[in-house]
């Protein structure tokens, strides 16, 4: 038998058998076992962040100890649900099931039905029970009282898998018929969205009713999207909503989940998340349902169709590839097909929220490797099949030209494939030497490439594309393998010739470079081709003499849209804003999309800078103010940044620098702005890498240094504190600065070392006056936002506080009012560690941000520091000293001492000291000075 029929009559067999054992796989599920644990894997891999927007009211171990055994009297669930009513969150769901009436105490009863129906929408939970092991199923629904008020009711039921862990959920399921929606699903309801069933996800059911009611029935099959392990989710103890000690905004707006989370207490369930032993509660389960319905991934399972479509494919890959010599069975291509396989299945899971089980296609990756390489099977194989018209067939089949010639290089048998290649018939080619059917030639046309040096003696495969022109003189483009046959005894040696049509390979190649140059959603050149044409626009500048405007266009709070309205409507708006500015109007322009939110405009043969601001202000015409997003109006701001070739540079990367600084100090100056590049933006970009750099080394080279500022009673002007205040010295021994180098700092992280430094020799400075016999200070400390994120900072302030044996009550540290309308929930058990260790509080700045006195009382401040814009107003706007006389007046009920700070003049000392402020701080009294000119000044002879 010649030598490529038995190859293809192996291949052929081959196929035919992977392919059986795919199919049968598939079919039984054999490899289920395996798929799942590759998901559970999966699953724990692409966990996401605890969603902002699903809160639970846990019953928990602390409420139990708060409020007793369970049950718990239904009046304390209706409190709860008042309480809960007055923080407007968008629906509360009960995991909690009310099936019985409560025997003796309907007032009770009353009592929660009123609340449920005047705090709602309230979702209550519906249960499938047996009373006992023989006993039918029954539902078990909240009695007649609450489920007439409540706005929705859904069902609880969970499915083990038969390795015990739930992976899935039924988003609709009932006795008899799958009436009642999941609880995610009627909470989803119950809170005003639409979700008909026509557009629920999930496999169907096709047995769907049952008509004596005596089965459970489910539908609609999802696989839960566990987004983290147990208590991933934001939770609230039950009791402390009851007792007030939580913050009223976090309930907002919010789907409230109420269930059990104690220990023993409602039921718990295994998931591919939670570690051995630790299964999550129920109530968790269910908000992560609905956190996978509201960021739409909840995970469908692929069909069987599908699944025996993709295995299928798979195996064809399996076999396919070996058509290509010197690659059959080899483990590289295990790997690859193997990690393709495994890929697939993630993308799917995770981008597509499509599961596609991939244990079968892996099996079946594996059992192709094993037949490829036993020789025993191949053996086998051929001659199981040894009959030609089978090799034939497979032959015919093969897409690529197969060509066979003797030893002297006379053709001897083509395949279909060839046929058509080479526009001829086998009948014709027959005995005819290669170069008479068809002729190669470079790439490039330039040399014509010698047929027979193909007819080698050593098999070759030609990386490099060849033009093959055959017979009707058309031109293709190929690859070529070439094989000796070696002789044996009843057969003569010759070549097999094998030829790749890689035309549309070279297409797709084609599409390829297009993605990798142009922006994936708007379709306009990315920053790589954007270099090129601006290069190419400088070109031509060069000989016209004209000016290239390089126009860095941002769309000003981009991420904030994107992430409240959505990534589809982020991505709307931005195939909007190019749709926009590929406008006709814009003559001689090249548009970019070269950044998330960042489009570039090239504009060309611009005569003279004059003509730069009509043209922005075209731009800006152009873009609009404002855009229709899902219905919602909004208005849209622009930062717009430019360059100019030739002034701003000649390189495109330096115009592209320019433009992109020029944008930057725009956003710094606010929204909407337009900034030209000048060269003292440079100057600035370089004074600000010398300042970071300067920080980097402070602390060992000694540039840091502290001053201190006197505060002063208002009453008598008598020290009673200092304020530290950090100070750097540049390389010319000038101090450099806070407002400059701080928030630098702040940005790197250098603050915490830098603070840590200065508090350590603050501490130490204000003890040695001590020893001289001073009345003790206290000492004012700005404790910057960073180093509240810094994890040792409790202990680093222990540490210093005992080595400089500084009393822990003098010291204040002063937080600005900003940073605590930032992130209280972060701070403030950090605040309220510190002050277990004898720590007081002031609030700096006050007066600057927007807080409300009622939302500092959340705060245990001390004192109140008025910000200087709000006492330089005293001297000069009459308005304002009622709003520091009014700030007085509140912080002292609040029992907060206040501090006034930046008094220059003796005309605001006297309106503060009439309103009852307690003390001063200021140029009146004294600038920040060193220690020794403190001491000096202050603490002598006292
Ligand atoms: P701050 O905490 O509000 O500090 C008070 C600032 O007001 C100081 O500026 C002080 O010199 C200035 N000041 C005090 N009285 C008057 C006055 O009568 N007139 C005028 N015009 N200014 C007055 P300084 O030292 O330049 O510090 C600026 C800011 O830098 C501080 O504002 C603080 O936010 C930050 N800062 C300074 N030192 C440190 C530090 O050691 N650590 C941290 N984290 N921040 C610091
Ligand atoms: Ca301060
Ligand atoms: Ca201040």
């Amino acid at each position: 038998m010649s030598l490529f029929r038995l190859q293809a009559v192996k291949r052929y067999g081959l196929g035919a058998l992977l392919l059986v054992a795919a199919i049968v796989s598939t079919q039984a599920g054999l490899f289920n076992g395996f798929s799942r644990t590759i998901y559970d894997r999966f699953i724990r891999f692409s966990t996401h962040p605890p969603a902002e927007d699903i809160i639970i009211v846990a019953i928990d171990q602390h409420s139990l100890d708060q409020l007793g055994r369970w049950p718990w009297p239904r009046s304390l669930h209706a409190k709860l649900l008042d309480r809960l009513a007055l923080f407007e969150p968008k629906v509360i769901a009960f995991d909690v099931i009310f099936s019985e009436p409560v025997a003796g105490a309907s007032n009770d009863d009353d009592l929660l039905a009123w609340s449920i129906e005047r705090n709602g929408p309230v979702v209550l939970p519906v249960m499938v029970e047996k009373a006992s092991k023989l006993a039918p199923l029954r539902e078990t629904l909240p009695i007649k009282k609450f489920s007439n008020v409540a706005a929705g009711l859904g069902h609880v039921d969970t499915e083990l898998d038969s390795d015990g862990i739930a992976r899935s959920a039924f988003l609709k399921a009932g006795l008899g018929k799958p009436s009642w929606p999941t609880l995610a699903l009627a909470t989803l309801r119950a809170s005003g969205s639409k979700m008909p069933d026509a557009r629920l996800p999930g496999e169907r059911n096709l047995q769907q009713t049952d008509a004596d009611n005596s089965f459970w029935v489910r539908d609609y099959r999802v696989l839960v999207p566990f987004s983290g392990p147990a208590n991933h989710f934001q939770q609230v103890s039950y009791s402390d909503i009851l007792d007030g000690y939580v913050d009223p905004s976090v309930f907002k707006d919010k789907y409230v989940l109420v269930g059990a989370t104690a220990i023993g207490l409602g039921d718990t369930i295994p998931t591919p998340v939670s570690a051995l032993g630790q299964p999550i509660p129920g109530v968790e389960f269910n908000a992560h349902i609905l956190d996978g319905f509201l960021r739409g991934r909840l995970i469908e399972p692929a069909s069987k169709s599908a699944e025996f479509l993709i295995n299928i494919s798979i195996v064809l890959l399996c076999v396919l590839p070996f058509v290509i010599p010197g690659l059959s069975g080899s483990l590289p291509l295990v790997v690859v097909l193997t990690a393709g396989a495994l890929l697939f299945s993630w993308f799917g899971l995770t981008r597509l929220h499509i599961w596609f089980p991939p244990g079968t296609a892996l099996f079946t990756i594996f059992l192709g490797f094993l037949l490829h390489n036993g020789q025993h099977i191949k053996r086998l194989l051929a001659t199981v099949f040894e009959e030609r018209s089978h090799a034939q067939a497979t032959l015919t089949s093969i897409n690529d030209a197969v060509i066979r010639t003797d030893e002297t290089g006379k053709v001897c048998e083509l395949n279909h494939a060839a046929e058509t290649l080479c526009a001829m018939t086998i009948d014709r080619a027959k005995g005819k030497s290669i170069e008479e059917i068809f002729k190669l030639c470079t790439r490039d046309g330039k040399e014509s490439y010698p047929v027979q040096q193909l007819m080698k003696k050593t098999a070759d495969y030609h990386r490099e594309p060849l033009v093959l022109t055959n017979h009707n003189r058309k031109e293709i483009l190929v690859q070529v393998a070439t094989t000796p046959i070696p002789p044996t005894d009843d057969q003569m040696g010759g070549t097999i010739l094998v030829l790749t049509d890689i035309s549309e390979a070279e297409r797709l190649a084609g599409v390829v470079a297009y993605r990798e140059t142009h922006n994936r959603l708007t379709g306009l050149p990315n920053l790589i081709l954007i270099h090129e044409k601006l290069q190419e626009a400088i070109d031509r500048a060069q000989i016209s003499q004209r000016l290239v405007v390089l126009v860095n266009v941002d769309i000003d709070h981009f991420a904030k849209i994107n992430k409240s309205m959505g990534n589809v409507a982020g991505d709307l708006l931005l195939k909007t804003v190019a749709k926009r500015l590929q406008t006709e109007q814009l003559r001689n322009t090249t548009q970019g999309h070269v950044g998330a939110d960042e489009f570039i405009l090239i504009i060309e043969d611009v005569k003279n800078r004059s003509e730069v601001m009509p043209l922005v202000a075209e731009i800006r015409n152009i873009l609009g103010d404002t855009i229709t997003l899902l219905d919602k109006k909004l208005n849209l701001f622009f930062t717009l940044g430019i360059s100019v070739y030739p002034e701003n540079g000649r390189l495109p990367e330096m115009l592209l620098h320019c433009a992109n600084t020029a944008m930057h100090r725009g956003k710094e100056q606010g929204q909407g702005k337009t900034v030209q590049y000048t060269d003292s933006m440079q100057a600035q970009a370089e004074r600000l890498l010398y300042v970071e750099q300067i920080i980097l080394g402070a602390v060992e080279s000694g540039r840091i240094e502290t001053l201190y500022q006197p505060l002063v009673r208002a009453t008598d002007l008598q020290i009673v504190g200092v304020e530290a205040l950090m100070r750097l010295r540049d390389d010319t021994g000038e101090y450099i600065s806070p407002i400059e180098f701080i928030p630098l700092a702040e940005e790197s992280g250098q603050i915490v070392s830098l603070g840590n430094y200065q508090l350590y020799d603050a501490c130490h400075e204000l003890v040695s006056w001590k020893e001289g016999g001073v009345n003790p200070l206290r000492l004012s400390y700005n404790l910057s936002p960073r180093q509240l994120q810094d994890p040792d900072l409790i202990h680093t302030v222990q540490r210093m506080l005992s080595v400089s044996g500084f009393p822990p009550d003098l010291l204040e540290f002063e937080i600005t009012e900003n940073l605590l309308l930032e992130n209280d929930g972060l701070i403030k058990p950090i605040i309220n560690k510190l002050r277990d260790l004898g720590i007081t509080f002031a609030i700096d700045d006050f007066g600057t941000g927007y807080s409300s006195m009622s939302y500092l009382t959340q705060f245990p401040f001390q004192r109140l520091k008025i910000d200087k814009s709000l006492i330089w107003e005293l001297a000069n706007k009459p308005g304002s000293r009622a709003i520091t006389s009014a700030i007085i007046s509140m912080a002292h009920s609040l029992d907060m001492k206040v501090i006034a700070e930046g008094v220059e003049m003796s005309s605001q000392r006297e309106i503060l000291l009439s309103q009852g402020c307690d003390e001063l701080q200021g140029y009146l009294i004294d600038r920040p000075i060193t220690a020794a000119q403190l001491k000096k000044k202050y603490l002598q002879g006292s």
